[in-house]
């Protein structure tokens, strides 16, 4: 198919616009010994691992609300698309297998951007073995949605939940927290903003952008006995308090051990703590495991070259008392305020 420069959804057509978005993905991502049925047809068909149970996922990104186009690429758009559904696999501990994707489009795109898109999708999905087994195209005038349900499956029948954590278990985290706040605090400010210009905001504007999710880690959590686990998307203190509530437990978090990325402190010398702790999007692990087990976890983790860090331990739920407190380095313990982010409620 030969492109024409500034051609729109409008004016390929749903047909032709699909046939493109189908051959912009390597063909490892389209077809598949375990795909009956990938593309084209009414549903996909597709073989699971006998003896594995499924999990699924889905999550969206809304124009305005996850994203804007003057603030990113679409290949980074379509690689965080995909990235969002895959760490809430990886927080399961599963496999991931297959996607499908779900286009809101107003019809003035350009096929380039949208093929872009898929390009920055279809390299995720064959980085990760993940198929891409179809999906949909519909009409979305007030703003651009992105949508996509991955499926995976177990490891050996078993999977990683919220709820297992118990009392004397450490609390930790995958990698470094902070820096896609910070990335999106970066591109708030502006191309001209004054940090803008340092060598170390366009590795904290990736992060942002194209999250990594923590796939190689999350079989090692399940193998050497994670109790609990779940990915970082709404911040570590709006993201813990769910493991504790489903675990029925309480924790305190050290703030001075709380791993955060030497550019995020460099940048903004205020605001650190605040942007690893309640920032958002960092899309890494947290997880609960006796301290043994987290012992293990953090050697062979340096085998797939992740980083895991303990930021805390996690006590009995004491009725009358706070769920979650956070002492800071001068020894002053401060409840964290229950209520986790909600995306309907804004800010904490
Ligand atoms: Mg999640």
């Amino acid at each position: 198919m030969n492109e024409v420069n500034g051609q729109t959804v409008r004016d390929v057509g749903e047909f032709g616009l699909i046939a493109r978005l189908r051959a912009a993905l390597p063909p490892e991502t389209v077809a598949g010994p375990d795909l009956a049925l990938g593309i084209g047809d009414d549903a996909a068909v597709w073989r699971p691992t006998p003896g594995e149970r499924l999990v699924v996922t889905t999550d969206g990104l809304v124009e305005g609300i996850h994203f804007r186009l003057d603030w990113t690429d679409w290949a980074s758009l379509g690689h965080k698309a995909l990235a969002v559904n895959l760490s809430d696999l990886a927080a399961m501990g599963a496999v991931p297998r297959l996607a499908v994707v779900s286009l809101g489009l107003r019809g003035d795109e350009e096929i380039a951007d949208l093929v872009d898109f898929y390009r920055g999708l279809g390299a995720l999905a064959a980085r990760t073995g993940t198929l891409i087994a179809g999906g949909d195209v519909v009409a979305s005038p007030a703003a651009l949605t992105l949508h996509v349900t991955a499926i995976g499956e177990s490891r050996g029948g078993r999977v990683l939940s919220r709820a297992g954590a118990r009392p004397g278990d450490v609390v930790a985290v995958s990698g470094t927290l902070g820096a896609s706040a910070a990335g999106l605090r970066l591109l708030a400010e502006g191309a001209e903003g004054p940090r803008r210009g340092t060598t170390t905001a366009a590795t904290l504007i990736d992060a942002h952008l194209r999250p990594t999710p923590r796939l190689d880690l999350a079989p090692l959590l399940l193998a050497h006995g994670a109790t609990a686990a779940m990915d970082l998307s709404d911040g570590l203190l709006g993201d813990l308090p769910k493991i504790l509530s489903a675990s029925d437990v309480a924790a305190r978090l050290d703030a001075t051990a709380i791993p955060v990325a030497a550019a995020v402190r460099a940048l903004f010398p205020d605001d650190w703590l605040a942007l690893a702790t309640k920032g958002g999007e960092d899309y890494e692990l947290l997880f609960t495991a006796p301290p043994r087990a987290f012992t293990e976890i953090r050697e062979v983790a340096a085998t797939v070259g992740a980083t895991v860090a303990a930021v805390g331990g996690v006590v009995a739920a004491v009725a009358a008392g706070p769920s979650l407190t956070m002492r800071h380095g001068d020894g002053l313990e401060e409840a964290v305020a229950s209520g986790a982010f909600d995306h309907f409620r804004g800010e904490r």
